[in-house]
């Protein structure tokens, strides 16, 4: 077992946890020349990381086989990033380190913690004298090593300190950091909760265009590949339709066989979907885009009743695109794939506007945008376009009314309609596409049958309704022949 000597109040900066991304983000602070103190629970993994990167070449480390010592050795006031799994991990782990810390220090948890969580642990580190930062690391291992989008919260006194580290660790757009304060508090974390959950919609709506090509097209994966290289060089650009390409060309090596088609079709999730979803549904804004895509992901995973619908008839399904339509179809394709991808980031914009109102954040929309640019999952072309738009109108009140993105989801709107249509009546599943143009119809009508709604709650429970032609509320006597209306208040 290797003893680290300790080196007294000497790091910049320290990391606690190295497991995939704790490790890769430490040698990021390294590069960028930041002294960086580095702790893991199980010392195999210390040993690990400077056995294989400790030589100086990639920076100094300063390791440390037990807590206190990884504590003592950073400079004061002490910054050290939790980065384990999270839940009780950060809890136990925010904890150890907090009986070791002073005031003024600042514990960083980047993790994927559930903002609520921030919200508490802020509470606590804050009675303690200490701060706290829940910063969101978007990006994967790629992007903790060679600079992810980072979203931290907390406050603007810790980001003075953590600010420029993050800053030259994360990703860079046109030279800017893919980096800015988020708001107090939980407000990082939060922005990446529903980064995930944008990521959950557009990953879900470029697997229905696949699944739409290859029973439309007859075609093969390697061809929807070219398909989407193609997608990829205009206003779809982003890195999800670079790595799906990538995918649907992988060959496996033992059988022959396009390695997609191999692969078991059961999508697996670790929570930040749903935290969307339950979120958003306590706020009540329809993010219905990311709530499909994570219900289609719990759909593939229910096994006991797709195997009872097997018996279904019609299981397969039948959608041939004629020779001479197939180029129209692609088309249709894409522009109905860039309009669900426009109402998916414009409710993910709604669902953050409601969570600044709910949890008092001042959150810069633009700015957020802006730092999606680059180093995180959904980073897409039509993000500068997200940020122009907010940099206009900071309170743009629905983003797929302002423009570029109002012409262009009308310019789409009735190749998803044809697109929606087709795969309705073929029996190919597309529960994104289908509620996306569900939800711009509901959007933009200038009247709902929520007022039927509304009289039937009023019928069965005298929950009382509001008219267009007078102020007040009301209640009806349904039940009376008569049919007497009240005024309520
Ligand atoms: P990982 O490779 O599984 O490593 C987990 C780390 O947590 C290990 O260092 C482990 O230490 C430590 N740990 C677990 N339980 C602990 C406890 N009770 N006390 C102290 N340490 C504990 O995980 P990862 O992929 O690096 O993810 C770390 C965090 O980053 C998670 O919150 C994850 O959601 C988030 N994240 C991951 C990605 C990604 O692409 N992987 C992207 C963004 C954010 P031992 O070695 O002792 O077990």
């Amino acid at each position: 077992m290797t003893v680290f000597t300790p080196a007294i109040a000497s790091a910049d900066i320290g990391v606690y946890g190295l497991g995939v991304m704790g490790a890769n983000l430490a040698r990021n602070l390294a590069r960028n020349g930041y002294r960086t103190a580095v702790y893991n629970r199980t010392l195999a993994r210390t040993e690990k990381l400077m056995a294989l990167h400790g030589t100086g070449d990639e920076g100094t480390f300063v390791p440390a086989d037990d807590l206190a010592d990884f504590v003592a050795s950073l400079a004061k006031p002490r910054v050290a990033i939790i980065m384990v799994q999270a839940g009780s991990a950060t809890d136990a782990a925010m904890e150890q380190l907090a009986a070791l810390m002073e005031e003024g220090d600042i514990l960083v948890d980047c993790g994927n913690s559930l903002f609520t969580d921030t919200i508490r642990r802020e509470k606590w580190a804050r009675e303690r004298g200490l701060h706290f930062v829940g910063a969101g690391v978007s990006g994967g291992e790629e992007g903790a090593l060679w600079g992810p989008s980072i979203m931290p919260g907390g406050t603007e006194e810790s980001y003075r300190r953590l600010g420029p580290m993050f800053e030259k660790i994360s990703a860079h757009h046109d030279g800017q950091p893919c980096c800015t304060h988020v708001g107090a508090d939980g407000a990082g974390h939060f922005v990446k909760m529903v980064h995930n959950g944008i990521e959950y919609a557009d990953m879900q709506v470029i697997a229905e265009a696949y699944d739409l090509l290859r029973n439309g097209l007859g075609a093969t994966p390697a061809e929807i590949a070219d398909i989407f290289t193609t997608w990829n060089a205009g206003e779809l650009n982003s890195y999800l339709i670079e790595i799906t390409a990538e995918v649907l060309r992988q060959v496996d090596a033992e059988t022959g066989i396009p390695l997609v088609d191999l692969i078991v079709d059961r999508a697996s999730q670790k929570g930040t979907g749903k935290w969307t979803v339950q979120t958003a549904l306590d706020l009540a804004v329809p993010v219905t885009g990311i709530g499909e895509a994570t219900f289609a992901r719990g759909a593939s995973d229910s096994m006991v009743q797709r195997e009872a619908a097997r018996t279904l008839a019609g299981g397969d399904v039948a959608l041939r695109v004629a020779d001479t339509e197939r180029d129209a179809f692609v088309e249709d394709v894409r522009q109905a794939l860039f309009a669900s991808k426009i109402v998916a980031y414009s409710q993910g914009f709604d669902l953050i506007t409601a969570g600044a109102v709910e949890y008092g954040w001042r959150i810069d929309k633009g700015a957020l945008a802006a730092i999606w640019r680059q180093g995180c999952i959904i980073r897409a072309a039509f993000l500068d376009d997200i940020t122009r738009a907010y940099a206009d109108d900071a309170e743009l009140a629905l983003l797929l009314a302002a423009e570029p993105f109002a012409s262009r989801i009308r310019d789409c709107v009735p190749a998803l309609r044809s697109v929606v249509a087709k795969a309705a009546l073929a029996g190919v599943p597309i529960p994104v596409f289908a509620s996306s143009l569900s939800y711009f119809d509901t959007i933009r009508a200038t009247r709902l049958p929520a007022a039927l709604i509304q009289g039937q709650r009023d019928y069965f429970g005298s929950h009382t309704y509001g008219r267009i032609d007078k102020a007040g509320t009301f209640h009806t006597l349904w039940a009376v022949a008569t049919r007497p209306e009240e005024q309520w208040d």
